[in-house]
């Protein structure tokens, strides 16, 4: 069984609400929210980081975005705006060491970010 915690919650192990399946990338959300909406989206397929992704992965890159503003538009946030983030490695504050990408919105977003 994978040690990843993502990976576990695309094989079923570990439950998850789910928002959003297809071939390539799951969304669920995250259960520890930082906003009204915070939403995850990742690839089924193990990749550490966004420094893991190669010149192959063109199509997963853009299949991830697209999913990202799916996820958006089919919980509101189309309009006014919300903020996609992939906190990548130590500095960038990642935790979990499977590819994803935050999307959060349903309330203003301050920035620079902590
Ligand atoms: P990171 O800190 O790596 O950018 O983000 C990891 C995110 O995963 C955090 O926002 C955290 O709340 C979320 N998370 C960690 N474990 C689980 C889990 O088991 N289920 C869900 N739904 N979210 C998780």
């Amino acid at each position: 069984m994978s040690t990843c915690i993502f990976c576990r919650i695309v094989d079923g192990s570990i439950p998850a609400k789910v928002v959003h399946e297809d071939e390539h990338t799951l969304a669920f959300d995250d259960v520890s929210p930082q906003a009204p909406v915070h939403t995850l989206v990742i690839p089924k397929r193990h990749v550490a980081a966004v420094q893991d992704l190669g010149e192959s992965d063109q199509a997963l890159l853009g299949r991830l975005l697209l999913t990202c503003r799916k996820v958006a538009a089919d919980k509101g946030l189309a309009e006014p705006g919300y903020r996609i983030v992939a906190n990548t490695g130590r500095d960038g504050g990642q935790t979990v060491f499977h590819l994803h990408f935050h999307v959060l919105g349903g309330r203003h977003l301050g920035w620079p970010p902590g």
